[in-house]
């Protein structure tokens, strides 16, 4: 029987800083905390759509235009994006990639990012800057869940590319790529410490 595997969705897990307590993740954890405490109107927003947390998207979201370590964080990130990219074949011949967004997210130990996706961006991303002992997981969705209509449930022991759920549990130090329209969810975790990562979009423009 001949079997062959279409349209895979691919995510890209990659340890970018060895450990969580690198100069750069420490920098970038007081900048974090230091802008939730600056962030009077991101706290009032994050009280309503982001309970038990902070989230500077509502309010700073391009937080690598106006911060010197969060445009060293981009560089540093931009390498991954592209081999990404290139692992999933699209032509950048004549065109650029561009992070259009990039945002701090602190999350207590209740706090949910309920499933959802980028829609107008062409690859999306974290990095964890501090990610304590029993903090939430990533929790990606397979897009086509809606289409499966009459299929029976897969097996408990079902390969992860055939399951439906997939989750991953990146430490501190750790990038996480994937294209933009993949919905994933962040589910509420137990750890007594903050879970602090960093999202990014990037987007794709003509030369
Ligand atoms: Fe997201």
């Amino acid at each position: 029987m001949l079997l062959t595997g279409l349209f895979p969705t691919s995510i890209c897990h990659h340890q970018l800083h060895r450990g969580g307590r690198s100069l750069l993740n420490r920098r970038l954890g007081d900048e974090c905390r230091a802008l939730r405490l600056a962030d009077a109107a991101g706290r009032r927003w994050s009280r309503e759509h982001y309970a038990g947390g902070y989230t500077s998207y509502g309010t700073h979201s391009r937080l690598h235009l106006v911060s010197s370590l969060f445009g060293d964080l981009e560089r540093a990130i931009r390498p991954h994006v592209r081999h990404f990219i290139v692992s999933l074949a699209y032509d950048m011949r004549g065109r650029r990639l561009e992070m259009t967004d990039c945002w701090a997210n602190i999350m207590g130990p209740q706090t949910v990012h309920s499933g959802h996706l980028h829609p107008l961006s062409f690859i999306s991303g974290t990095y964890y800057v501090a990610v304590p002992p029993g903090a939430a997981p990533l929790k990606f969705e397979d897009p086509r869940l809606a289409q499966f209509m009459a299929a029976p449930p897969r097996r408990r022991n079902a390969p992860p590319e055939l399951r439906p759920f997939f989750t991953l549990a990146p430490k501190a130090g750790d990038i996480v790529l994937f294209e933009s329209w993949l919905r994933h969810e962040v589910p509420a975790g137990h750890a007594k410490g903050e879970r602090i990562s960093i999202s990014f979009n990037y987007a794709w423009r003509e030369i």
